[in-house]
Order: C-alpha cells, then sequence, then structure tokens
C-alpha cells in the first residue's frame, strides 16, 4: 500500500506570489519549522536565481551540519539542460531538483507560438533529466506544468519516458486549478497505474478546490499502487487564488472520514506545529491569517451562539471535529501592552542585549553581543519588520549561517 508524502512549496511558488516575498533569514525559518514538523521535501528555492545562491547553500550546510534533517532540500527549474548545468555551477552541493516544463497543447501553442512542438518538449525534459543525473541529482521530480489541460495519451508518453530516463516522481500540476476532485482522483490513478511511478498533486484553487483535489489525487494514486506526494503551501499563499493549504491537507487526511484508515502519512506529521508555522508564515509574508481558516482561523473554536455555546461546553465533540491542542493552540501568547523594546535595522547594543536577556541568551562578552547584533541588523534591514525571537535565536546560535543568508552582492 502506498503512503504519502507531503512537499511543501512555499519556499517556491510561495514566494513567486505577485504582491509576496520573503527574505532569506524568512525562507530559511519555514524549512527549519517544515523539518520540525515532519515535512518529507521543502521545495526551497530557484538555483538558477542568483540572489538565491547564498541562501540555498546556507541551507544544505544546515542540512550537512544535522540541522535540517530529516528533511530534503529540493531546488526548482525549468526542464532544459542549460537550467540543469546552471543550477549545478551556482549550488554545487544540490542533491535533490523539480524540473518543470508546459505539457498542454494550450501552453505548448500559446508559449512556444509555433515554435516547439510535442515531441520537441518531450525531448528537452529528457535531455534535462540526463543531465541531473549526469550531474549526480540524488531525485529528479519531472513536472508537468498544466497537466490537467494536457491530452492523457500525451502525458502518460511524457511521464513514461520520464521514468524511463531515471526520474524518481511524476508532479500531476492543476497549474490552473481545473480539475473536481472525481476527475482527478481517476487521472492520477491511471498515472499511477499505466505509469508505474510515484505520482505527486500539485494544485491550485482557482474553484476553490486544491485541498479537495490534492486528497482526491492522493487516494487516486494509492490506489493505482503507488506513493503520493501532495504539495502544499503554509496558509495556502500561492500564484492567484493559492495552493493546497498545508495544515488543511493535514487535517483532511488525518480528520476526515473513514480517509486515515486507508490513506496513511509515511512519516509522522506534527500537527502540534501547525498554530506556530501559519502564525510565522502569516507575519513573514506580512499576510493575516483569515478567521475561518480551518484549524487556524481566529474562529476555527469560537462558539457563540446559544444552542452550539451549549453543545460545546457539554462536550466539545459536539461541535468540534478536532481539539484545539493538536494544533499547538491554546497556549498564552506573550503580547506586550506596555513599553516595548524590538530589535531593528538601527538597534544599539543596550537594547539588543535587554531583548536577548529576556530569551535567556547571554553573551560571553560585548564583542561576542555586538558581532550578533551586527547581523540583526542587517537582517532587520532585509525582513523590514522586527525579528521574532525565534529569528534571533537563530542568528545567535548559527552566526556564519545568518552571514551568508544575508549576503546580498550580486555574484560577478
Ligand atoms: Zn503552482
Amino acid at each position: 500500500m502506498g503512503k504519502i508524502y507531503l512537499i511543501d512549496v512555499t519556499n517556491r511558488d510561495g514566494v513567486q506570489t505577485a504582491r509576496l516575498g520573503l527574505s532569506k533569514l524568512a525562507k530559511t525559518m519555514i524549512n527549519m519549522y517544515l523539518n520540525e514538523m515532519g515535512v518529507y521535501q521543502s521545495e526551497f528555492g530557484f538555483p538558477t536565481t542568483r540572489h538565491e545562491s547564498h541562501y540555498l547553500r546556507a541551507n544544505l550546510r544546515l542540512q550537512e551540519m544535522g540541522v535540517l534533517q530529516p528533511i530534503r532540500l529540493a531546488g526548482w527549474m525549468r526542464a532544459t539542460a542549460e537550467d540543469v548545468k546552471r543550477a549545478f555551477e551556482l549550488v554545487p552541493e544540490i542533491k535533490d531538483v523539480n524540473l518543470s516544463i508546459s505539457t498542454s497543447s494550450q501552453m505548448i501553442r500559446g508559449k512556444f507560438q509555433g515554435a516547439k512542438v510535442e515531441e520537441d518538449i518531450l525531448m528537452m525534459a529528457m535531455e534535462a533529466i540526463d543531465a541531473a543525473k549526469a550531474y549526480g541529482a540524488q531525485s529528479v521530480g519531472m513536472n508537468a506544468e498544466d497537466a490537467s489541460r494536457t491530452d492523457t495519451e500525451f502525458l502518460l508518453r511524457f511521464a513514461s519516458l520520464a521514468k524511463e530516463h531515471g526520474a524518481d516522481r511524476f508532479r500531476y500540476c492543476d497549474t490552473l486549478g481545473y480539475d473536481n476532485p472525481f476527475i482527478t482522483y481517476d487521472t492520477c490513478k491511471l498515472l499511477a497505474q499505466e505509469v508505474g511511478m510515484p505520482v505527486e498533486l500539485h494544485c491550485h484553487g482557482d474553484l476553490g478546490m486544491a485541498v479537495a483535489n490534492s486528497v482526491a489525487g492522493a487516494m487516486g494514486v494509492i490506489d493505482g499502487g503507488q506513493d503520493a506526494y501532495v504539495n502544499t503551501t503554509i496558509n495556502g499563499i500561492g500564484e492567484r487564488a493559492g495552493n493546497a493549504d498545508l495544515v488543511a491537507v493535514v487535517l483532511a487526511l488525518k480528520k476526515s472520514r473513514g480517509l486515515a484508515k486507508k490513506y496513511k502519512f509515511a512519516m509522522p506529521i506534527r500537527l502540534s506545529m501547525a498554530w506556530k508555522i501559519c502564525k510565522y508564515a502569516s507575519y513573514a509574508f506580512n499576510v493575516p491569517i483569515p478567521i475561518n481558516q480551518p484549524g487556524v482561523g481566529a474562529n476555527a473554536f469560537a462558539h457563540s451562539s446559544g444552542i452550539h455555546a451549549d453543545g460545546v461546553l457539554k462536550d466539545p465533540q459536539n461541535y468540534e471535529l478536532y481539539d484545539f491542542k493538536e494544533l499547538g493552540r491554546g497556549e498564552p501568547e506573550m503580547v506586550e501592552t506596555g513599553r516595548e523594546i524590538s530589535s531593528g535595522q538601527y538597534s544599539g547594543i543596550s537594547g539588543f542585549r535587554h531583548i536577548m536577556g529576556k530569551m535567556e541568551i547571554n553573551f560571553e562578552s560585548r564583542g561576542d553581543a555586538e558581532e550578533i547584533l551586527e547581523l540583526v541588523r542587517y537582517a532587520n534591514v532585509l525582513a523590514q519588520e522586527p525579528l521574532v525571537a525565534d529569528e534571533l535565536r537563530f542568528i545567535a546560535k548559527y552566526p556564519d549561517i545568518a552571514r551568508e543568508l544575508l549576503t546580498l552582492t550580486p555574484l560577478s
């Protein structure tokens, strides 16, 4: 029986969203939290983009140090041999890659304007896989962009060929959020059965069905005899109407009627990280969590009407499907209502020592404190908002990594 793996794409699809972005430190924190949560892989960025190089290499160093373990860190790029070459030149330590190419006739026609046909797409993609293998990639995911609008026969051919060339997974991208759960189930089951390789679900919310399609697709893949990989983003942040929300996907698979008996996660997911990771992503993206968001919205466990309040007071299970404590909620949060000292790009040593002292981080010498403070100033320049306690702790614990993350000199 196949199992379910989560691949979070916040640091790739999330950050390429219009109006939104994350500092390299924030992306790193997200990788740390995803790892803590038990997510199998973080699609952590763009190895062909030069301003990502320091960040990507620093995170791979954290992996080597055993800090970012056991999570896998995969880079995303277009499926061309040139992009693969450039990725391995800029980030030689990279081990896991996802290669993406459009497969629908709409996109082949609409993007390449007659310059390429289906056969060219197959050739480009296979050359890219061969190149990634030649550079020693330990895993290669083959992404079919706009798979849901792709002719099924061509999609099967594309996936089979990718498997022959050594791809480890096939990503079924419902790039425009066009599918519904029933058709996603059927298509993904067919892919799993006919191609015989693990299938990844990458679903968007243009019709409000990203989570439902992801869950149905995963069921189809497992019923087709393969492992299913589900792409998520924290708070569902992603292109246009967003991606499948991480916490909602986990909740659906764990709590929806009868699902958990048959469809199981390959590794334990610590749902208790939900509150922390969602709050952090909301702060870092500067996007509030909707009041009615599953699990972590302000109203997810709020009751006011007479019948509901009475019922939940007698027995929470009358009106709650799961307990707030499972999501890491319910702990009191410290909110400063009086004098406040926060970190900033122009912070000085005394305010900084005060902030760190409150977190019980003390420095052996003034010199040590000043070294960390300097990094914190730079981190503030990039974040443009006060750093949170975990970010300050991270910088104090891994100053060399922080220095690399904060280095944004254009490479020559
Ligand atoms: Zn996407």
